[in-house]
């Protein structure tokens, strides 16, 4: 604390030193001003891949609860202490549809990608299925070219940036398109830099002595590309790509142009492998040995959280510099590959990642923005991944631009200037008319949910079930009330019907009839 005292009054000493240097040599101030006053902000959003709810000494809840206590996160509890803190914050339930969202503005049952893309092209990742085959959706991501077969054909926001000036950069997980196809590659979506980016959704090892994945005969389609100068080093992936975003980030600050920084981490994706700079305390806190892991991996990504908001302090960026803090679905709960007893990983909210239910979907989302969002607030009106895009495109400036889809996010700058916003005619839908896993779990397996104001209704393809929740008494989702609210349950469902058919929604077919699981308000 001392230190910093110290430092930040270097910081001031030497700010009026340069101030009365220029007063005095005349005409320069002009120059100083023009070049401070750069107006646009840099926009850092820093993703975490399949980061739970609950995976955070951050309590997003009412209260800090057990799992809050087990984890450790200084880094998100110094950004929540410096910015905004929402409690409400919504993904799809898997990988890419979440990331396509984001680039698009698209939610995912309109982009028709509801399954994470496999690495390989034309290859569908649905497992198999007695009841249903899943229908024709966008198997091979997004695409920023037209006539790609299984492709949604979209403008990526990152082009949009580009186009304005901004000096775009991807580092980390993609996940966007199928190898082969143009959305594999950032770079054809509109980053100008992209380091260790590519068409798979999972590193093959975090391991500098694995050369992450790339050691000679021993590749996959998940070998992390683009880190050789760290192969053997002992640097963990999480901490290689954090050095590759400082060093990418310095040119664009020292020439004051504005920057958007897509800092995606692979952590803490599976393989859980251990960080070994955080694994043993875990062990010494006599965690389960795959969940000492998981651990290490979540404060690994912390400190990478901490190390970017060092170094923009240092080259004094952070007044003008948006850190968006988001994860792309809830924590995996399906056991293995995580420890202790299935779907519990996110408790008190219910299971966990592939799940419509609110450990799928409900995530950690912290955005400091200096200047417009107010120290340690916290927002609980929901907002969904696809209003990143509006968002982030107002916050840049960037208001009149042509996009090849219609948008359906909404901007929630609204909530950036007012914490206490609420909006609960809005209606957020999730939809997975997909088998993500072999095995069916809580709201897992051909699902669809829709939430509007504290009601949250989940709609089961395979019986056509109904459940209904209000997530103001009941975020856990424990108590089905939908038999004592028939009307809420009849007005959602014709809701989530229109909605799906307007966007041209996929849905299963039925393997014995030949026809498609009915839409929730179809008889
Ligand atoms: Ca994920």
């Amino acid at each position: 604390m001392k230190f910093n005292l110290n430092i930040s009054a270097k910081i001031k000493q030497y700010s009026l030193c340069v101030l009365t240097a220029l007063v005095f040599s005349g005409g320069s101030f002009a120059q100083l001003s023009k070049k401070q006053s750069q107006s646009r902000p840099n926009i850092i959003v820093f993703m975490v891949d399949d980061m739970g709810w609950m995976d955070t000494s951050l309590p997003f809840g009412e209260s800090v609860m057990p799992l809050n206590k087990r984890y450790h996160t200084p880094n998100m509890e110094r950004l929540a202490r410096e910015g905004m803190k929402f409690t409400n914050a919504y993904a799809q339930p898997v990988c890419t549809p979440t990331r396509v969202s984001m680039l698009t503005g698209m939610n995912s049952a309109h982009a028709r990608i509801t399954n994470w893309t496999s690495p390989a092209k034309n290859s569908p990742t649905d497992a198999g299925d007695n009841q249903f085959s899943s229908s024709e959706w966008n198997y091979n991501g997004l695409s920023p070219v037209a006539g790609i077969p299984h492709t949604i054909h979209a403008t990526a926001f990152p082009q949009l940036l580009k186009d304005a000036g901004y000096f775009t950069v991807h580092i980390g997980k993609a996940h966007w398109g199928s190898s082969g196809t143009p959305g594999a590659n950032p770079m054809n979506l509109g980053f100008i830099v992209n380091i260790a980016g590519h068409s798979a959704g999972h590193p093959q090892s975090y391991l500098s002595e694995d050369f992450y994945g790339n050691k000679p005969g021993k590749g996959s389609w998940q070998s992390v590309p683009d880190l050789q100068e760290y192969y053997g080093t002992g640097t963990f992936l999480t901490d290689a790509l954090t050095k590759e975003a400082i060093k990418t980030i310095e040119k664009p600050i020292n020439d004051k142009q504005p920057f958007y920084l897509n800092m995606a981490h692979y952590a803490i994706h599976d393989p859980i492998m251990a960080d070994p700079r955080y694994h043993q305390k875990y062990v010494d806190a006599g965690l389960d040995p795959i969940e000492a892991k998981y651990a290490s991996l979540i404060e690994g990504m912390d400190t990478s959280l901490g190390d970017i908001m060092d170094y923009l302090r240092s080259k004094k960026a952070d007044k003008n510099t948006i850190v968006i803090f988001m994860s792309d679905n809830g924590g995996l709960s399906t056991v293995p590959p995580r420890g202790g007893p299935e779907h519990t990983q996110n408790l008190p909210l219910k299971a966990g990642k592939g799940s419509v239910n609110e450990g799928g979907i409900r995530v950690p989302m912290i955005v400091k923005w200096p200047s417009v969002t107010k120290p340690a607030t916290i927002a609980s009106q929901y907002v969904i991944i696809e209003d990143f895009f509006p968002t982030l495109l107002e916050m840049a400036k960037v208001i009149k631009y042509k996009t090849i889809q219609t948008i359906d996010g909404k901007s929630f700058m609204p909530i950036l200037k007012n914490a206490n916003f609420k909006d609960d005619s809005r209606s957020i839908i999730f939809h997975i008319p997909n088998k993500w896993t072999a095995v069916d779990g809580p709201g897992i397996n051909y699902q669809s949910a829709i939430r509007k104001g504290d009601w949250k209704m989940v709609y089961d393809m395979r019986d056509r079930s109904k459940q209904l929740y209000n997530l103001k008494t009941d975020k856990g989702e424990s108590n089905d009330v939908a038999a004592k609210n028939p009307e809420v349950v009849q007005s959602l469902s014709a809701a989530l019907g229109k909605q799906l058919r307007q966007w041209k929604a996929t849905m299963p077919l039925d393997k014995r009839t030949n026809i498609t699981a009915p839409m929730p308000d179809e008889n």
